[in-house]
């Protein structure tokens, strides 16, 4: 989805002048009015739709949390549906004089693309999952099935403008007579009027209302990924058609498992004895259990990779590692009898006298310092 801010060309801590602004020069160059193409057309869609919410102080406020981007939610009620039409006499109402009619626009639009965040535990990223999703947002009206008008009614050719969509008025100016064109203040510009308008949907085509969405979220995704879900977002005004849902998605730290790139990593903490001796154990991964043999003299940051056990990748199949590092835990309490069985091993082995050596940057103190970063 194009960042608002991006698409209007300004700094996200622009102020309401300027966007207003930059909205202004990019409408002037885009409006269908004065640019025809088929690019333009879609450019213009956006850059409406980025200076719609980001003029508004609460949709750009929520936009900026990354929330719902749909002018519902605020006041309720029809008063977000307008967006267009106010932006439209703003800015070409008093247009200059070289305005040239331009057809009806139509109530139809596309409807609004819309965020909802989704909170996943690193398990369901190792094969993918599926979520439920409760959506706020607006659904084409049962009643009048989008055409807005009262059901047996329909709407009527707008009297003022005859169906143009616009009017035509002559100013005298200094510099003479200069015509200009206006959207026609009785229709919005749209051509038609509605004598009765939907109950239900107040004219609108649209209800607000909570759906339920099926997503399949796949393997490997990560914290700040957008799932795009095409014409799962909401309806647009008079029925038009949808826009899209996109799921961001969170992982939730894990106590025990962390993330590198597809591998899974932990520590393993093994008793000196074990460490000197070997042994075999069984720890508990996220997709069930795992044998794990440590070998007699396994050192501090040694990592035991255990292939195929990490997470699925995004695109592909081939699952990465489980790693291991491990840690080996020194007893700091010792009865009697212990510390004299340490001390007869240290005359025994005559271990060496602490020695100074090379700094090492070893894999186990990088594992704990990327632990230790979350
Ligand atoms: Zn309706």
């Amino acid at each position: 989805m194009a960042d608002h801010y991006e698409v209007l060309g300004v700094a996200r801590d622009a102020s309401a002048d300027e966007i207003k602004r930059a909205y202004r020069r990019l409408a002037r160059e885009l409006h269908p009015d004065v640019n025809p193409g088929e690019d333009a057309s879609e450019r213009f869609k956006l850059v409406t739709h980025a200076y719609d919410v980001l003029s508004d102080p609460e949709q750009r406020r929520r936009y900026d949390l990354g929330g719902d981007s749909s002018p519902f939610g605020g006041g309720g009620g029809a008063a977000g549906f307008g967006g267009f039409g106010d932006i439209f006499e703003t800015f070409f109402g008093g247009g200059g004089g070289g305005a040239r009619a331009g057809r009806p626009r139509s109530r139809r639009e596309r409807g609004q693309d819309a965020l909802v965040r989704v909170t996943l535990e690193l398990g369901d990223v190792v094969f993918g999952t599926h979520r439920d999703l409760d959506v706020d947002t607006a659904v084409l009206c049962e009643t009048c099935q989008g055409s807005c008008c009262q059901p047996g009614t329909s709407e009527v050719t707008c009297d003022i403008c005859h169906g143009a969509g616009n009017v035509q008025r002559t100013v005298r100016s200094l510099l003479g007579n200069v015509v200009t064109t206006q959207p026609c203040a009785t229709c919005q510009g749209y051509g038609t009027t509605i004598p009765y308008p939907c109950a239900t949907c107040q004219g609108q085509g649209r209800v607000r209302a909570r759906r339920t969405v099926s997503v399949d979220i796949p393997a490997g995704v990560e914290t700040g990924l957008r799932l795009q879900l095409p014409g799962s977002g909401e309806v647009g005004p008079a029925g038009g058609p949808n826009g899209d849902l996109y799921l961001e998605i969170n992982v939730a730290p894990h106590e025990v498992f962390s993330r590198e790139g597809d591998d899974l990593m932990a520590t393993l903490e093994v008793s000196m004895p074990d460490a000197i001796l070997g042994t075999s154990t069984s720890i508990q991964a996220l997709d069930g259990e795992v044998e794990l043999d440590v070998r007699p003299g396994v050192q501090s940051g040694d990592v035991l990779t255990i292939k195929g056990r990490g997470i699925t990748p995004l695109r592909g199949s081939q699952r990465g590692d489980l790693r291991v590092g491990v840690h080996v835990v020194t007893p700091t309490r010792l009865d009697g009898k212990e510390r004299a069985l340490i001390e007869e091993f240290a005359r025994r082995t005559k271990a060496p006298s602490p020695r100074l050596a090379e700094f090492h940057q070893g894999m186990f103190s990088k594992l704990r310092d990327r632990f230790r970063n979350g």
